[in-house]
């Protein structure tokens, strides 16, 4: 059987009010002890902790029509702010939802960002990779990866931690702070030292040393956890600190992250639509949804601008079923834990973020195995393509999709290539 949730799924439909939240578990950790007075220093001050040496404006212009972010499911609009607590009036409902930025329209501003300029090292723009063979293999009209590898640091999240680094030098905040094993702490590890802001990453026992050695040499303060919850408390209690911007998510039940970085990945929708024509089907590999809801909020702000007659069916790929759970009708908020290789979308929480690009664009759940994805891999390489295995796990899907049906012959498909496999633990695959 197939641990497919085909796009049947409607808006609204099927979503199960959350249960009484169990309070997280109580957590047993040590703070490290926090800088004498983090506040005294900003960027530019001699006492500063790291330069990269390079003459750079460090003033994002915020975008003069950004309102506040509004609620993803009522709409109730908030101010912006550093920290990220969700829409309080849908929590009282039972349900933990993220807030967005919301600009007041302009009429030419199709894709609105939170700061132009803002804070960038040249991240997006990535590159879309026509994949004939592959396209031929997986009987698809066209098949594209977008190679979100060339970003700076090697994946999709330098698109984030550019805006989220905006974001903390237009507040005046000192220290970006965040919940990662992977791909998010380099991003804001090497994002932070370059603006001159501190980085302090909450992460877990065992992190493989690539990242632990970029980490060090970028002077990012490295916190060690057995589990997330631990890792989330972390970031949540730093964030109550004047000058910290918490970058990632740090709630429980699972928001995502901070509203304005997420705006980042919005990019992602006319950059695609410019290099490659309007796609049928964009498949994401996804944890908590970040990715896959900046996508869909670009394709959104196009559709809404008159730029795209209709939106492209978003497929979120997962190692082990939790959001597919969800539309099996469990709570949102669940707990659905599994284990996985696909080390950079593991993780047990589902965010209305996800369940909202998936079903506002008529696309669902696709669950995909380590061995599935193995096996994309393989193929991958053998057509020249590098892949994170989760990565690799949305050519998989992509097998799965055409299977149901739910993606035709004659398709036109973009596979999020979110990282290349250089830094991936799994890496290299057992020879077959
Ligand atoms: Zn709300």
């Amino acid at each position: 059987m197939r641990n497919f949730i085909s796009g049947c799924i409607r808006i609204g439909h099927n979503l199960q009010p959350a249960p009484p939240v169990t309070p997280s578990p109580v957590l047993d950790f040590k703070f490290a002890a926090l800088p004498a007075n983090p506040s005294a220093t900003r960027p530019g001050d001699p006492s500063y902790p790291s330069s990269s040496g390079l003459a750079r404006t460090l003033k994002p212009v915020r975008n003069p029509r950004l309102q506040g972010l509004q609620c993803l499911r009522c709409d109730a609009l908030y101010p912006v702010t550093l920290t990220h607590s969700g829409c309080p009036a849908c929590k009282r409902a039972g349900f933990h939802v993220a807030l967005r930025a919301s600009y007041l329209p302009d009429g030419v501003d199709a894709i609105p960002m939170p700061y132009a300029p803002g804070f960038t090292l040249g991240e997006g723009q990535t590159p879309m990779l026509e994949m004939p063979e592959l396209a031929r293999h997986f009987d698809v009209a066209r098949l594209n990866l977008k190679d979100e590898a060339s970003n700076p640091t090697g994946s999709h999240k330098d698109r984030m931690t550019a805006v989220g680094v905006a974001q903390a030098l237009d507040f005046g905040a000192h220290t970006l702070v965040l919940a990662s094993s992977g791909n998010a702490a380099v991003s804001a590890a090497h994002y932070a030292w370059a603006a001159g802001l501190r980085c302090e990453v909450a992460t877990y026992e065992g992190m493989p040393a690539t990242y632990t050695r970029q980490l060090d040499a970028l002077g990012a303060r490295r916190y060690v956890f057995a589990d997330n919850a631990g890792r989330w408390a972390f970031v949540r209690e730093r964030s109550q600190y004047p000058g910290y911007l918490a970058l990632t998510n740090y709630r429980l039940p699972a928001l995502g992250s901070a509203p304005l970085a997420i705006e980042g990945y919005k990019t992602i929708a006319p950059e695609c639509v410019a290099d490659a024509g309007l796609p049928d089907h964009v498949v994401i590999p996804t944890a908590r949804g970040d990715l896959a809801w900046g996508i869909y909020a670009g394709f959104r702000d196009l559709l809404a601008a008159g730029r795209i007659p209709r939106l492209p069916r978003l497929w979120l790929v997962e190692p082990f079923p939790r959001l597919a759970r969800v539309f099996a009708g469990g709570a949102i908020n669940g707990s659905y834990p599994g284990h996985t290789a696909q080390f950079s979308t593991a993780g047990a929480t589902v965010t209305y973020l996800q369940w909202q690009a998936a079903t506002a664009t008529g696309g669902g759940a696709v669950v995909v195995s380590d061995e599935e994805a193995r096996a994309a891999r393989r193929l991958l390489t053998a057509a020249g393509v590098s892949a994170e295995l989760c990565a690799a796990g949305g050519l998989a899907a992509l097998r799965q999709l055409r299977e149901s049906k739910a993606i035709a012959a004659d398709a036109h498909v973009v596979l999020m290539l979110t990282a290349n496999a250089s830094s991936d633990p799994s890496w290299p695959d057992p020879a077959v």
